[in-house]
C-alpha cells in the first residue's frame, strides 16, 4: 500500500505527531547517547525505543544509528548541532532493524556505512519494515522512507580526529553471519554494542541466531571498555548487561528445547509464567511470546520423526 495512504488511514485514529524530545547525555568526554524508552513501538512514544549516539572526534562527528523515522533523525541532527560546531562526517548503522536506521534521511550529505549483510537486509526488507512501522507508530513516520547505506563497513581500527575507533563485526542478534556492527571508542573506553546487548529489557529475537549470539556475548565479556551503550536500556559502567543478555538467551534456548522435547503445545507454552528474574525485564511477556512464536515451531518440527514406509 502507498505510504501516504497508509499514513492517512493510521491518522484517522491517532493524534498528530509531536516533536521528539531528544536530549543527549555525555557518557564520556565527547561521547553522547540518546536513550530510548524501554517500550514497544506505540503512537505515543513515536518509535523512540532504541539508543542512538554520536562521537565528537575533533575531525567531525560520527553518528551511530539514526532512530525510527526521518523526523527523529532531523531532531537528532539538530541536537548534535546544539552540542558541537563540528559537522557530521559519517553515519554508522549497527543493524537492519527499523528503530535503528529509519532516520537516515536526515543525513543526506553524509556517507552512511553498515556491514554488507546489513546493507543487503535493508535493500531486501527495508520497505516492509518501514510500512510496518507506519502501522504501529502512525503520524511520526510522515515522510519516512528507507535509505540503504551506500558504504560497507570494514572491521578494523581507525584513527579519526583525536580518537582511535575499532569497528567490530558481530553476529547473533540480527543473523548468523556478521550483521551486527559494534563500535569501540578505545580513546574514551566506550563500546556501542548495538542490539548485541540489551539492558533491563528482554532481548528481541526475530532475526536472531541464538547460538551465535551467545557465542558473541562470550567473546564480548572479554573485551576491555569502561562504558557500555546497549542497543536498548540504560548505559552501564560495567559488563553486567552482557551477562544479563547472555543469561536470558541461555535460559530461552534451553527452555524452548525442553518444551519441544516434552511435546508441550505452543499456546500452553507461550502462557507459562516467566521466572521472576526475567519477568522483571521491560516488555518481558511480549518479547517472550514473539520469541516463542518464531523459534518454537522449527524445534517442534525437528522432533517429528518421519514414519518409515511399510
Ligand atoms: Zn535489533
Amino acid at each position: 500500500m502507498n505510504r501516504a495512504l497508509l499514513l492517512c488511514l493510521t491518522m484517522l485514529w491517532t493524534l498528530p505527531a509531536t516533536a521528539y524530545e531528544l536530549s543527549p547525555e555525555e557518557v564520556a568526554p565527547g561521547v553522547w547517547v540518546f536513550e530510548g524508552r524501554q517500550e514497544h513501538f506505540t503512537r505515543e512514544n513515536q518509535g523512540d525505543i532504541a539508543n542512538t549516539g554520536f562521537i565528537v572526534t575533533g575531525a567531525g562527528v560520527i553518528v551511530i544509528d539514526t532512530g525510527p523515522s526521518a523526523r527523529y533523525g532531523r531532531a537528532m541532527h539538530a541536537a548534535i548541532r546544539d552540542v558541537t560546531r563540528e559537522p557530521v562526517i559519517a553515519v554508522y548503522i549497527t543493524h537492519a532493524h527499523p528503530d535503528h536506521f529509519l532516520g537516515n534521511q536526515a543525513f543526506p550529505e553524509v556517507p552512511i556505512v553498515a556491514l554488507p549483510a546489513t546493507i543487503e537486509a535493508i535493500k531486501r526488507d527495508g520497505d516492509a519494515l518501514t510500512d510496518n512501522l507506519y502501522r504501529m507508530v502512525g503520524a511520526a513516520m510522515e515522510g519516512t522512507d528507507p535509505v540503504v547505506p551506500g558504504h560497507e563497513a570494514i572491521p578494523n581500527r581507525y584513527k579519526v580526529g583525536d580518537r582511535e575507533l575499532k569497528f567490530i563485526a558481530a553476529a547473533g542478534h540480527s543473523g548468523k553471519v556478521a550483521s551486527d556492527l559494534m563500535i569501540l571508542d578505545r580513546t574514551a573506553g566506550v563500546l556501542f554494542a548495538g542490539d548485541v546487548v540489551f539492558h533491563d529489557r528482554a532481548p528481541t529475537t526475530p532475526h536472531a541466531d541464538v547460538s551465535a549470539w551467545i557465542a558473541q556475548l562470550d567473546a564480548l565479556s572479554e573485551l576491555d571498555f569502561r562504558v557500555l551503550v546497549p542497543g536498548h536500556g540504560p548505559v552501564a559502567r560495567n559488563h553486567d548487561p552482557i551477562e544479563q543478555t547472555r543469561t536470558y538467551l541461555r535460559w530461552l534456548d534451553a527452555h524452548l528445547r525442553e518444551a519441544a522435547d516434552a511435546g508441550v503445545h505452543i499456546v500452553e507454552f507461550m502462557n507459562q509464567p516467566l521466572p521472576d528474574r526475567f519477568a522483571a525485564l521491560a516488555v518481558a511477556r511480549e518479547e517472550y511470546k514473539r520469541s516463542v512464536a518464531h523459534l518454537y515451531p522449527p524445534l517442534e518440527q525437528a522432533r517429528l520423526q518421519p514414519l518409515e514406509r511399510p
